[in-house]
């Protein structure tokens, strides 16, 4: 039996604890998910995974979308769509593929003007693209005030961005990054990234108690970058 294989078999199989799904409210056994695969990731009802859960406890507590506000989603996921769009006024999304998006768009040239959002959610994208034109463009087309909520892997205990030259192909770019579109790992400097475009910038990630009830990742980050 091959990685594949394992992996398929794997998220079918239900979690060992009962977790409790913020979003959509759903109690009991949630499914793995991943390669390798990760116990309790995935709600079997809304299909949230640890980083959707982590969004929503953000925009619930610290974090509040604006209830008027104009929102632009990169790369949309349905489990984040399902609690963003009734939370504001106009849910826009876009992606670079052009699939069931509103825009199609390229993150590191938006064809879009100037101060146009109040908000932005961009989750698990900085990683495959050219960062500093990402961030800079999602400056631009945030209003003053508006808010960029960020996601991507970091390795907090790296004190520099790993970014192999040499990575080009995708098993490459697996071996060294994790995933075969990836372009690197931030360390702890994507801070200064996110600073260097202008950002002024908050951070959220959940208690210990929070991660048990909700199967989130211990520590993981959401970086709330609010232009000034
Ligand atoms: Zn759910």
């Amino acid at each position: 039996m091959d990685i594949v294989q394992i992996t398929q078999i794997a998220q079918s199989l239900n979690g060992k604890f009962e977790r409790t799904c913020p979003i959509c409210k759903f109690r009991g056994y949630f499914k793995a998910y991943g390669s390798p695969p990760r116990w309790d990731a995935r709600c079997p009802v809304c299909r949230s995974l640890e980083r959707h859960r982590l969004l929503y406890l953000a925009i619930q507590s610290d974090f509040p979308l604006e209830p008027d506000g104009r929102l632009l989603h990169f790369a949309p996921e349905p489990a984040t769509t399902r609690f963003v769009r009734p939370a504001v006024a106009e849910y826009l999304t876009a992606d670079i593929s052009g699939h069931h998006v509103d825009y199609t768009i390229n993150i590191e040239r938006i064809n879009l003007p100037d101060s146009s959002f109040d908000a932005i959610i961009c989750s698990h994208v900085l990683e495959h693209v050219d960062d500093r034109s990402a961030l800079s463009e999602m400056y631009r087309v945030l209003r003053p005030k508006g808010v960029l909520y960020l996601m991507t892997p970091v390795i907090d205990g790296w004190e520099t961005t790993y970014e192999h030259k040499h990575a080009r192909g995708a098993l490459e770019r697996e071996l060294h990054f994790g995933q075969n579109d990836h372009l690197r790992y931030y360390g702890r400097d994507l801070r200064d990234r996110i600073l260097s475009a202008g950002f002024l910038l908050d951070e959220y990630t959940a208690s210990g108690e929070a991660c048990v009830t909700y199967s989130l990742w211990r520590g993981e980050r959401i970086f709330v970058c609010r232009k000034g």
